[in-house]
C-alpha cells in the first residue's frame, strides 16, 4: 500500500502511468492505493481501492492524512480502517481532530502536532453527527511524515523525525510507535 506522496520509482526508469505523477525525476503516488509495474511497457500505476466499502464506527482505528490545520482543529481525511485496509472508505471521509484530542497533556500550538500531508493513526470518538477523531493512547499519533522542505519521507530518529534527504529535523508532539510500520508503508531511502 503507498500513500499520496510516497515515492515509488524513478523516471528514468518507468513511465507514469494513472495514479501518479512525476516530480524532480521521480515518480510519486498520487492516490492511496497498490502499485502495479508493467514491466513489458515499463510503466507505474497505483490501482486504487475497491470492494465494499467500509462503515465506520466509534472506537474503530482508522489511518487519516491531514487536509487542513486551523487554530483549534486539524480536517483529517480518512484513508483506511486498521485491518481493513483493503476497502475503500465510502461517505464520511473527512473527520475532525480536536486540539484537546491530540495528547492527554495540554497541546498550546495545533502547528507543533501536525503539518498538511502528515499521515496519522486514529480511533474514531463519534460518528453523527460529524466524524470527530482522537490521537489519545497507545500506538496513536503521527505514522508518517514529509520533510517540509523536500517532500522526503521522515523517519524517527529519537523523539524527532528526520528527513531521508537533506537531513532536516522537525518534531511533531505525538509520533505513533508504529511510525512507518502499518499497512506495509515502506521508508523510501
Ligand atoms: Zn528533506
Amino acid at each position: 500500500m503507498v500513500f499520496p506522496g510516497d515515492e515509488i520509482g524513478y523516471s528514468e526508469e518507468y513511465l507514469c502511468g494513472k495514479g501518479c505523477y512525476e516530480k524532480d525525476g521521480r515518480i510519486k503516488a498520487s492516490v492511496f492505493g497498490e502499485v502495479s509495474i508493467d514491466n513489458n511497457n515499463k510503466l507505474l500505476e497505483v490501482k486504487p481501492l475497491k470492494g465494499e466499502p467500509v462503515i465506520l464506527h466509534p472506537g474503530d482505528i482508522v489511518f487519516g492524512r491531514i487536509s487542513d490545520v486551523r487554530s483549534n482543529m486539524a480536517i483529517v481525511e480518512i484513508i483506511a480502517k486498521e485491518g481493513e485496509e483493503k476497502k475503500s472508505i465510502s461517505a464520511l471521509k473527512n473527520a475532525t481532530l480536536f486540539v484537546s484530542q491530540i495528547s492527554d497533556s495540554y497541546v498550546k500550538d495545533i502547528s507543533d502536532a501536525f503539518r498538511i500531508g502528515d499521515v496519522i493513526k486514529a480511533k474514531v470518538l463519534q460518528v453523527k453527527p460529524s466524524l470527530q477523531l482522537t490521537m489519545k493512547g497507545d500506538n496513536l499519533g503521527v505514522v508518517k511524515a514529509f520533510c517540509r522542505r523536500c517532500k522526503s519521507t521522515m523517519r524517527v530518529v529519537g523523539s524527532r523525525l528526520q528527513c531521508f534527504r537533506c537531513k532536516t529535523f522537525e518534531s511533531r508532539i505525538k509520533i505513533s510507535e508504529d511510525y512507518c510500520k502499518p499497512i506495509g508503508i515502506k521508508e523510501v531511502e
